[in-house]
């Protein structure tokens, strides 16, 4: 937390500076509280005096008053510039995390972090250690003027203040478990809404509206109840201080009211007490009740951190694509699944060269793939690309050289154009050539605005097959030497397929691993090689007349 909230040493001691003057000059209000009673109860006080002194006292009100603001307004700009830098270092390793860790967590968990919790962190935590300085320095202010004042009035008021830590020492713990479950319970509710978001055809179609809504109302209601919790301990913590304050505000009054009897000290040092043992006791129980809400957010703040600690950079550089890809060997499984499902897959993929990959559905063709798009790097064996391992490239430097294009794509809210230029290159050319190689000429004509038409993932806004295209097109604008296409054309019509098809084999240079279930028999022939699986191993990888001859295809083929 430290290292966002001192992301300015400057600024934030300047801000405890101003602190300091605010405490100081809230702490001296006693002393002209002192100095206002002692003259107007002195023998012989005229009421000019009187008025003159209340006119002083006016004075010093307003002026404290211009600080207060002055200190308020600092000291929320800098608060809310700690949280967005906590948030742009969560943003920024979040992109930057390995696709593979990304991917292991729910993104509701994600969203609910950067919402919910980085909100408790700020409100428990920023504010409270930006606005424990003023409260410490009131606390040593009002000892300071209390010993100026008598004593033994500001030992006894100091031996009292032992009294506070009560609130620490029961409440700790307890916050600290409610602020843990309440995440939890976040964390639960977002990731309701967010399936209930997507699956909303389902929802509606099944008619199932009450049921889903009667669940997130049960999410909802513990939701509800970790959040009463919290609120409660919140609230019962400052209530027992403020009872132990009150407590210690009378004991204080009793000793400086004995010293008065006695004759040690003016009825204006009494009023001073009063003023004093209100600036000594708050400040106190607030440094208390923060030092619990401080320690009630420390996992949450731990999670955080951990959570925007930036990635290491890893790897060596890759210069350009020479020779091939080979997979040696390699077995994989999911995370957290026991079966292989790739076991001893062993292949060469050679630069320029088109390779089909057919197999049941099931069968790996997928996973491979994405192991060669270094999805995931939790295999046995090895994948080399130009005879550099995978595990010792970063994904960024690999993917200057894949480009990867899956039978889902996620469409952005932005226009046709916008999605297949991703990073807004600008080649129209290179725009012009993808737009063909997708056979999205006639989508695009008959959109309004064209290239320029904007789109989104809106359901039912563009069909599954113009999604694809849109995703194909992408992957051809991204103009690298490698293609990895999952059944890009699984939503269209078998004579657009057929069509798409062909123009990707039609791309000399590109190295293309085309993964499909729709074989077209005279587009076989043109491919170098066919790669057969078959549960999680490759049974046949030959060109294609071998194959054909065997009749290996010909349960792949449409009859
Ligand atoms: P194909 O693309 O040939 O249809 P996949 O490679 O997608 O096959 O899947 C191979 C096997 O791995 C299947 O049994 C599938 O259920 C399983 N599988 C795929 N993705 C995951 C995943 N994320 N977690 C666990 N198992 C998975
Ligand atoms: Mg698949």
């Amino acid at each position: 937390m430290k290292r966002y909230i001192v992301y300015s040493k400057i600024k934030f001691i300047a801000l405890v500076l101003f602190k300091a003057l605010y405490a100081a000059a809230f702490v001296g209000f006693a002393l002209i509280l002192q100095w206002l009673v002692n003259t107007i109860t002195a023998d012989g006080a005229t009421a000019d005096q009187l008025f003159f002194c209340v006119g002083i006292a006016i004075g010093y009100v307003a002026v404290f008053t211009a600080i207060l603001l002055l200190k308020d307004k600092a000291s929320t700009a800098y608060i809310n510039k700690a949280v967005m830098l906590l948030r742009n270092d969560l943003t920024h390793s979040l992109l930057h995390e390995r696709y593979e860790d990304f991917a292991s967590n729910d993104t509701a968990k994600y969203l609910s972090h950067l919402t919910n919790d980085i909100k408790t962190v700020a409100v428990s935590g920023f504010n409270s250690v930006i606005t424990l300085p003023e409260e410490i320095f009131t606390f040593v202010f009002a000892v300071a003027a209390a010993f100026f004042i008598n004593y033994v009035v500001a030992l006894t008021m100091l031996g009292l203040t032992l009294l506070i830590f009560i609130v620490p020492v029961v409440f700790n713990k307890p916050l600290n478990r409610a602020n843990v479950r309440l995440s939890d319970a976040v964390k639960q509710y977002t990731a309701a809404l967010k399936q209930t978001f997507l699956g909303i055809d389902v929802v509606k179609n099944f008619g199932s509206e009450e049921r889903t809504e009667r669940e997130i109302a049960r999410i909802n209601e513990t939701l509800c109840k970790k959040n009463t919790v919290l609120d409660k301990l919140n609230l019962y913590a400052g209530d027992v201080g403020i009872f132990i304050v009150v407590l210690l505000q009378l004991g204080s009054i009793a000793i400086a009211g004995y010293m008065m009897l006695q004759s040690v000290i003016l009825i204006g040092a009494v009023i001073a007490v009063v003023q004093l043992s209100g600036n000594m006791y708050s400040p106190l129980m607030q440094i208390a009740g923060k030092a619990a809400l401080i320690s009630g957010i420390r996992e949450l703040d731990e999670t955080l951190l951990a959570m925007a600690q930036p990635p290491e950079a890893q790897g060596e550089k890759l210069f350009g694509f020479e020779r091939g890809i080979r997979v040696e060997n390699v077995g994989f499984s999911y995370p957290d699944h026991e079966d292989l499902t790739l076991k001893n897959v062993s292949a060469a993929f050679e630069k320029g060269k088109k390779y089909l990959i057919v197999g049941k559905s099931g069968s790996g063709k997928s996973t491979l793939l994405k192991l060669i798009g270094k999805t995931f790097n939790g295999y046995v064996g090895k994948i080399e690309i130009d005879g550099v391992d995978y595990k010792n490239i970063s994904e960024r430097e690999l993917y200057k050289n894949i480009a990867f294009a899956q039978q889902k794509s996620y469409l952005f809210d932005l226009t046709v154009r916008e999605n297949i230029d991703f990073n807004g290159t600008g080649d129209a050319q290179l725009l012009e050539h993808a737009v063909e190689i997708a056979e999205l000429r006639d989508f695009v004509l008959a959109q309004k605005n064209g290239l320029d038409e904007q789109i989104s993932e809106e359901i039912n806004q563009i069909s599954g097959g113009e999604k694809q295209r849109v995703g194909l097109a992408r992957a051809i604008y991204k103009d690298t030497d490698i293609l990895l296409l999952d059944e890009v054309t699984s939503s269209l019509d078998k004579e657009t397929a057929y069509r798409v098809e062909k123009n990707i084999l039609a791309l000399r240079d590109k190295t293309v691993l085309n993964v499909s279930h729709k074989l077209h028999a005279d587009l076989l022939e043109k491919y170098d090689y066919i790669c057969v699986m078959d549960g999680g191993k490759i049974v046949d990888f030959a060109p294609p007349a071998a194959l054909l001859k065997n009749n290996a295809l010909s349960q792949y083929m449409d009859a």
